[in-house]
């Protein structure tokens, strides 16, 4: 009755603890693995709330990010080209979007402006932010005449380097050059660094190297937490140097799966890989969101490639 042996009861005792907590941690780890990825909007929807989020949205070969403050404002950068529109205004209706405080254009070309008219048609823009220099190029005028037509209290906003918005509680400054190659319409994308307490998300457009050195040179701060990758990550963008100033946790490339570009660049790739950034990919990730509480940047949800399961719809 009394040969209890305690030294074993106590080994086994450690053992089942043991154990138990590799079961717990492998269950904690599929649980946050099943919860990052999402096919319920309004799951997805309901995490969001009261935080402020960058949705970087599954638009195809091209960019479009929706960034949401807590108090429910929306400011969408870029918006993909027309033929992705339909899922981009829908994405935005089930986030509820029905007002866009800013709709920042990178640059002139389709796979940035395209959606943009469906956007304006289907939400109150207040703010359309252009580059200064493109005010007369073609898809601005389309623009600007679309915009005045559905809201005549609209403004289009001519940006140029240095100027500083506020964006509920946070903040974003253009850091394009000054004097960008207006013979190249990537070369002269608006970029901008957007700032929600400690925490920043950095957008180039497509600005290539050249553009990059001339950022480092005009003493911006860069450093964020996410990077939207430059250019669809194309080796044309996404200098080492460049990549080391900005040190992102995150880059997220914006291209679509298998696209004819080879996008992203094996180069951009090793260069990524080198500064130990998480990369993701909204044509192998889908709709990819990030939260930041102002101190920290987390990977929010993923929802799964919606290009794929809803080709019907678009
Ligand atoms: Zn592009």
């Amino acid at each position: 009755m009394r040969k209890i042996n305690y030294p074993n009861t106590l080994m086994r005792n450690r053992f089942v603890i043991a154990a138990a907590a590799v079961v717990f941690f492998a269950a904690m780890a599929v649980s946050v693995f099943v919860s990052i990825y999402t096919d319920n909007t309004d799951e997805l929807k309901e995490s969001t709330r009261g935080l402020f989020c960058a949705h970087f949205i599954d638009v195809g070969q091209g960019n479009a990010c929706l960034l949401s403050d807590p108090d429910g404002k929306f400011m969408l950068i870029d918006a993909g080209d027309n033929e992705n529109s339909n899922y981009l205004v829908k994405y935005l209706k089930n986030f509820d979007v029905e007002k866009i405080e800013y709709l920042v254009i990178t640059h002139p070309h389709e796979d940035h402006y395209g959606g943009a008219r469906d956007v304006i048609r289907n939400f109150d823009v207040e703010k359309l932010v252009l580059y200064k220099e493109y005010k007369d190029t073609y898809p601005y005028d389309v623009l600007s005449y679309v915009l005045e037509e559905r809201n005549e209290n609209s403004q289009t906003v001519l940006a140029d380097f240095g100027d500083k918005y506020t964006f509920g509680k946070a903040e974003f400054e253009i850091i394009s050059p000054e004097n960008p190659d207006l013979t190249n319409y990537n070369d002269s994308s608006l970029a901008l660094r957007v700032k929600y307490g400690d925490t920043a998300f950095l957008f180039t457009g497509d600005a290539g190297k050249n553009m990059e050195s001339a950022m480092i040179n005009s003493d911006c701060e860069l450093k964020s937490d996410v990077f939207c990758a430059g250019h669809h990550g194309s080796s044309s963008s996404n200098s080492l140097k460049f990549l080391k100033i900005v040190n992102p946790d995150f880059i997220v490339v914006s291209c679509a799966k298998d696209n004819e570009y080879g996008h992203p660049h094996k180069e951009s790739v090793k260069n990524f890989g080198k500064i130990g950034a998480t990369v993701l990919e909204t044509g192998k990730n889908g709709d990819i969101v990030f939260s930041s509480d102002g101190k920290n940047v987390k990977l929010l949800a993923m929802r799964k490639n919606p290009l794929d399961q809803e080709t019907s719809e678009r």
